[in-house]
Order: C-alpha cells, then structure tokens, then sequence
C-alpha cells in the first residue's frame, strides 16, 4: 500500500503541466507553429554569457572537489559571496552564517515552512498564489489560508490579512514580484503589512514569519523597485532562486536568507538546516554553488521579455481584452470573457491558445499568459485572440 494522499498528488499532474504536455502532443500533430503555449514559466532567454564562462572555467578544477559533497548549507565561498551582495544591494548586515542554499526556490519554501511550523498551524497565502504553496503547507501538516488580493489593484488588502490572522498563524507567503498576475508589493503596502503583524504578534505573544518567494525578483519592468522586505519586517525568511533571473531553472539553485535582524535567528537557522537535513534538501548542486559564486551579481537580461510584455498588451488591449498591468515577472493576468474561466480556457484552446484557468491559482474569472516564449509566438497568436473575442461579441 501506498500513501493515498502522497498517490493522489503523483496520479494527478497539476493543470499547468497538463497544459504543457497538451500542448506538445497537439504541436506533434498539426506544427510547432500552429500551437500558441503559453502555459509555463520556462524562462525563453538563455542563461547570461558569464554563466557559460563559469561553467567551462569550474570544469579545469579538480573534478573529485568540483562534483563532491559540500557542506549541507553550501559552500562557505558561495554564501560569502550571497551574504555580500545582499549586504551592496540592500544595506543588510548578513554573513555566510545566515545564508542556506538549496535546490531552487521550490526547496527554499518547503525547508521554510517545515522549518517553523508545528502541526496545525496555519499559513496565509495571498489569492491568486502558485498552487505549490498548498501543498507545501499541507504536507507540513498545517492549513493553508486564502486571502484575496484587493482586486482593483492586486495589492495586499491589509484588513482583509488582519483579520485571517488567528493565534496558529505561523506564516504569510508574499510573492512580489507575483505569480500569476505581475503585481508588485508598494513600499507603502509592504509597510501596512509589516504593522498588521507587528500589533498582532504583540497582542497574540505570537511570532508570525514572511516567508518570501523572490524567484522573479530582478525580473521588473520601467524601472520599477522592489523593496526588500526584510529590510521592512524583522521576522522574514527569504527564499530566492535562480531559475528565472539567470534562466537556470532546471539546474536546481537557490538560496535561504535568514536576516540577522530577526530575533533568535540563529535559532531559526538552525532549524532551516533540520528542515533540510528532513526533506533531504542538502548539500545543492555543487557545480552551480561554483557557478553563482562567480555570476552573484550578473545581470538578468529583461529586454526580450519587456518586448514580449508590450506586443502582448497592446495587441489585447487592441482587440478589448481586460488585464492587470504587469510589473514584473512575465505573466498576464488576463479577464476571463465568460464568469466560468474554465470555460473560456477551452474556448481559447480550441484556437490553440493555451491559457492557464485563474481555478489554479485559487480564484475565479482570469486566465494567465506566461510570455517567456519567443516573440513569435506572441505575433503569431494575435489572429487567434481575435477570433476569440469575435466569438463573444
Ligand atoms: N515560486 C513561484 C512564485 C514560482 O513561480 C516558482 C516557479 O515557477 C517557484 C516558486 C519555484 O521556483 P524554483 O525553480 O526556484 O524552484
């Protein structure tokens, strides 16, 4: 026998990925070209050039070391030089003691999480959120709480969070730069959030974390800032990853931050290393260690996805569809032309237009188009988008 639970999530793959393979099976048949997929975050621009350079340099090193085991939090070089990029960047104080790699960002929630919580606690996550964060929670034994973004604006709605605050909140997941919409947090938002847990955590003697999801966090467009939280809220953890601001994101490479500020965080620590060494989440992969110890501060290259960003909205804003502004990341939120998104993702899919129903991002009436995919695919999906919308009008 098996787990049921553990059977039910393998047997069931997450609609997204259905999407995906949906996707490849109908390119098979009628042409790549014929297909408009724009179900995944697969970054579509390739790594920088310095991350090919220190590929080919790390390759000359002894390859016993250069393959072996590191330390299970990372090598000391390549925390170090984290630690010392964040400190440039942001003004923090952080040394290789606070700084736990790991395989992404997904490793990154999921040591968080379980590195925190006590069965039966609760985690807030912020509606629409990556389905992955329920199942994280879940898994941990603890219950994951929805609360909607204010909807004119996809900002936190501070009362609506105040109030889903209970004595078992153990956490709030932020995600800003977001998945799904392309929101990011304000500074003034940010700091609203940082006083409703503040006065909480004081009149519950609890302490409540931010576990922040930072993959996209270099990924923002006209210059917009993303302030970083915990220069704002002592008690976060920060998880950040690779995948998408170096286009890594099969290579598995992140880092946890546990902020010096935080009271007790040597503590804290020392439970994300416990939660590692649980979930098997140690020692990440060493080559890419060596890699982003080189390429900490290379830049990401934004510019195919801002072209990307304005093809897509002015040819839907051209054709009357509604979307969220995006600021960030590389997806659009998009109105669903019927209330059932579900069904205007099968309508859009018999255009071959593979969008993502907002069911899976936990609310109703979007779609989401991911364009980290070649340009042509946006130019060559507007006649299909307009047949779209002429069957609704
Ligand atoms: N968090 C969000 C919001 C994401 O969109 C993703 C991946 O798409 C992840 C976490 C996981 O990223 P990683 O590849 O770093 O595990």
């Amino acid at each position: 026998m098996v787990n049921e639970k553990m059977y039910e999530l393998g047997s069931e793959p997450s609609a997204i990925r259905e999407l995906f393979a949906y996707g490849l099976t109908r390119k098979a048949e009628i042409g790549e070209d014929k297909v408009f997929d724009f179900s995944l975050g697969n970054p579509s621009i390739p790594a920088p050039a310095a991350v090919k350079e220190a590929i080919i340099e790390l390759l000359d090193e002894p390859p016993v070391a250069l393959h072996g085991y590191t330390p299970a939090q990372g090598t000391p070089g390549v925390r170090t030089a984290i630690a010392d990029s964040i400190n440039r960047r942001f003004g923090m104080n952080a040394a290789a003691a606070n700084i736990y790699m790991t395989a992404g960002a997904a490793a990154s929630l999921d040591i968080s999480i379980n590195a925190v919580a006590n069965e039966g606690d609760e985690f807030i996550v912020i509606a629409p959120y990556f389905p992955e964060y329920r199942i994280w929670i879940e898994a941990a034994g603890c219950t994951c709480i929805e609360v909607m973004a204010r909807e004119i604006d996809f900002q936190l709605d501070l009362a609506a969070i105040e109030a889903a605050v209970t004595p078992k909140t153990k956490g709030i997941i932020i995600n800003s730069p977001n998945n799904p919409v392309g929101s990011v947090y304000s500074e003034e938002n940010l700091r609203g959030l940082a006083d409703v847990l503040c006065s909480k955590q004081e009149e519950l003697g609890s302490v409540i974390y931010v576990i922040c999801d930072e993959p996209y966090r270099e990924i923002v467009y006209e210059g917009v800032e993303v302030p970083y939280i915990p220069a704002i809220y002592d008690n976060t953890i920060v998880c950040y990853s690779y995948s998408k601001s170096l286009s890594l994101p099969g290579e598995r490479i992140g880092y946890l931050y546990v902020p010096e500020r935080m009271p007790d965080w040597q503590r804290v620590y020392a439970a994300i290393c416990g939660a590692g060494r649980a979930l098997g989440f140690v020692c990440a992969p060493s080559l890419f260690q060596g890699v982003i110890e080189k390429c900490v501060d290379a830049p990401t290259d934004v510019a195919a996805y801002a072209e990307n960003r304005a093809l897509l909205c002015r040819g839907l804003s051209e054709l009357g569809y509604e979307y969220v502004e995006p600021r960030g990341a590389f997806y659009l939120w998009v109105k669903a032309l019927e209330p059932d998104e579900q069904a205007f993702a099968d309508r859009a899919k018999a255009h071959e237009l593979l969008l993502v129903p907002s069911t899976s991002f936990g609310c109703s009436g979007y779609v989401r188009i991911g364009y980290c995919v070649d340009k042509a695919t946006i130019e060559q999906s507007m006649p299909a988008f307009a047949a779209l919308m002429a069957e609704y009008r």
